[in-house]
Parts: C-alpha cells; sequence; structure tokens
C-alpha cells in the first residue's frame, strides 16, 4: 500500500536549515492500522503531510499504491488526493457556514460527481457513523464527537484507500476519543487501512502498529500486542 525509503526532510530557517525527517523507513500493508508516536517537534505531522502529498520531501522514495510520488504537479496530486486519501484532523476542519450533509459531500463534489448522488452518499455516510439525523446542521450545533464523526463521514465519502488521521482524538475528552477509536477500529475491521498520528499511548494502543519517532528518526516499530478491546476503558 505504502512504501517509504531514505525520506528526508529539511526546512529552512534563515540562512541555515533544520533537519526534520532524518532517513526514514516505512512500509504499511493493506489493512493496517498503524499510530505514529513522538513528542511535539519529532516530525510526525511533517512525516504524515508528506504521506498525505500535502508536502514534498527533499530526498528519498515514496511509492502509494505502486506508484511513485514525486515532482507531481499541484494538479495531479489534487488528483491523487481525492482518488487514494482521506483526511481527518484534530481541528476538525469543517466548512462553518455548510451543514454536516454538504461537508460530507464536498469530496464528492471534487470528483465531479452529480448533486443528487452526492446527496444520497453523503447521507449514507453521515448514517455510518450515527449522525443521519444531524445532516441539516451546522457545525456550531454540534459536539466535539459529533463534527469529528462528520469529518470522519467526509473523509470516508470518496471510498479512500488509505486514511489518515493527525492527532484525530485531540480536541476531544477521554471518553469520546475512545468512542471515536471504536468507531475508526470498526472502518479498520472493515477492511480500511489507517495511518495515525497521536502523542497519546492509550490512543496509539487501540491501534494494531506502533511507530516511534525520535527527532525525526524511527526508534522503534512494534505490534500491539494486547487485545485491542482490552484498551477500550
Ligand atoms: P510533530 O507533529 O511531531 O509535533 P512537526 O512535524 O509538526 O512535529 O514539526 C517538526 C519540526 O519541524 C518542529 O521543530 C517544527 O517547528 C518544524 N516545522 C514544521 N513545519 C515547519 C515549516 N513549515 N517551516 C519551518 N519549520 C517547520
Ligand atoms: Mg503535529
Amino acid at each position: 500500500m505504502l512504501k517509504i525509503h531514505q525520506l528526508h526532510k529539511s526546512y529552512p530557517i534563515g540562512d541555515s536549515s533544520l533537519h526534520v525527517l532524518k532517513g526514514i523507513d516505512l512500509n504499511v500493508e493493506e489493512g493496517e492500522m498503524v499510530a505514529i508516536m513522538g513528542s511535539s517537534g519529532s516530525g510526525k505531522s511533517t512525516l504524515l503531510n508528506i504521506i498525505g502529498m500535502l508536502d514534498e520531501a527533499d530526498s528519498g522514495e515514496y511509492i502509494l499504491d505502486g506508484l511513485p510520488i514525486k515532482n507531481l504537479t499541484e494538479k495531479k496530486a489534487a488528483v491523487y488526493r481525492n482518488k487514494f486519501l482521506g483526511f481527518i484532523f484534530q481541528s476538525f476542519n469543517l466548512i462553518n457556514y455548510k451543514n454536516a450533509v454538504e461537508n460530507v459531500a464536498l469530496p464528492l463534489y471534487y470528483q465531479g460527481v452529480k448533486r443528487k448522488e452526492r446527496q444520497e452518499q453523503a447521507m449514507f455516510h453521515l448514517g455510518k457513523v450515527g449522525l443521519a439525523d444531524w445532516a441539516k446542521h451546522l457545525p456550531k450545533e454540534l459536539s466535539g464527537g459529533q463534527k469529528q464523526r462528520v469529518a470522519i463521514a467526509r473523509a470516508l465519502a470518496a471510498n479512500p484507500k488509505l486514511l489518515l488521521a493527525d492527532e484525530p482524538t485531540g480536541a476531544l475528552d477521554t471518553k469520546t476519543s475512545h468512542d471515536i477509536m471504536a468507531f475508526i477500529q470498526q472502518l479498520n475491521d472493515e477492511g480500511k487501512t489507517i495511518l495515525m498520528v497521536t502523542h497519546e499511548e492509550d490512543i496509539a494502543n487501540m491501534c494494531k502498529r506502533i511507530v516511534r519517532l525520535k527527532d525525526g528518526v524511527i526508534m522503534e516499530d512494534v505490534k500491539v500486542t494486547q487485545d485491542r478491546a482490552e484498551n477500550y476503558v
């Protein structure tokens, strides 16, 4: 599904540069559920953004679903992003003036799906996250957990092969975090490949594999051995 070899990334700061990713090697197979952990500033978001084609590495290899991701035009990157990837963010990133079903329908609009079909598919996905009755509500009328469910429905709307999440529970209380994680686990049980960034151990333990980053290097890459259900407090 995803192959990364010797990936490097630096950011310019003034006259020098900050070496953020220092030779990352990472393979993720279809059906995996991987947590990327590490303290603040360790390069987690940078790595996820490169995987999500929102940013590009300086050197190294990145192959997504057999496709080398290199020197893509912005237009081509957008097409691949739409086709392969769904995104979930800590801050939900919903559009404030659009209601729940309109938010979910947005990726379908970018895929050129016709209006009626968009509406039907968006409603289907809202139903899947348990929010069919909230379709007409604006984000400000929803709780944090409900907003993240809408965001998940939106991420799923275009049927992506890979779901990327950056601190998906970072803005939620513990109970709601676990509810959202249980839902993401269910998506994984249904076959969706999931890669998420988190700095919370209990959240990472609800994934199947944990990759630990430190100062831009992978320090550890382990399977989660406990029954995942045990972690659902
Ligand atoms: P994490 O998500 O693990 O907290 P990030 O990948 O966001 O870490 O950031 C890694 C390091 O790179 C940090 O020191 C951060 O300040 C720096 N950084 C991130 N993005 C940029 C950018 N666009 N320009 C300059 N420095 C950046
Ligand atoms: Mg981050």
